[in-house]
């Protein structure tokens, strides 16, 4: 079967209704004039906040769509106050382990300009509290901080870090 495009496959997704407990849905690619419908098109999404914040990925041939957890979304990060001597490519790869999973640098990272910050795109498990800083330890024994701002980030909690509700809905102080 061949390839379709992205618009192909978006023009014919559908919506089913999942429980509606954690505003779960699922896009199902099913295009009628196909004999045969690939299931590896198919994709399973989770909308985690009323205003923009919808976690796709595509369901594999193995996996359950009842059993598919949906807590991993990519976020570009900016890397603010990397000390001097730090800035290389292999401290960036390590900082964004601690992210999260690097899925790609930003090219102009390391171009030879001077920078105020560093920008990687990471896949960060969203269940979890992101993280706002790291520690790094200086060769003189002394701790320095690198602090994370995330681009483009949804409704987000500045008590608990969790991404999905704001400071005054936040669990911790209802
Ligand atoms: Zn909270």
């Amino acid at each position: 079967m061949a390839v379709p495009d992205t618009s192909t496959i978006c023009a014919n997704l559908t919506l089913a209704d999942v429980d509606d407990d954690d505003n779960s849905m699922q896009f199902q690619n099913v295009n009628a004039s196909d004999a045969v419908v690939d299931t590896s098109y198919y994709a399973i999404g989770r909308l985690v906040t009323g205003k923009s914040l919808l976690v796709l990925r595509r369901l594999q041939s193995d996996e359950d769509p009842e059993t598919v957890e949906l807590f991993h979304c990519d976020f570009w990060i900016q890397i603010h106050n990397l000390p001097v001597g730090f800035r290389l490519d292999s401290v960036v790869s390590t900082i964004c382990s601690f992210l999260g999973m690097l899925v790609e640098s930003d090219d102009r990272n390391f171009d030879g300009c001077l920078r105020t910050f560093y920008r990687v795109w990471v896949t960060v498990d969203i269940s979890k509290p992101l993280k706002k800083q790291m520690k790094l330890k200086k060769n003189d024994g002394a701790w320095a901080f690198v602090n994370f701002r995330y681009e483009r980030l949804p409704t987000f909690c500045f008590l608990c870090g969790i991404i999905g509700h704001g400071d005054k809905l936040c669990p911790k102080t209802l």
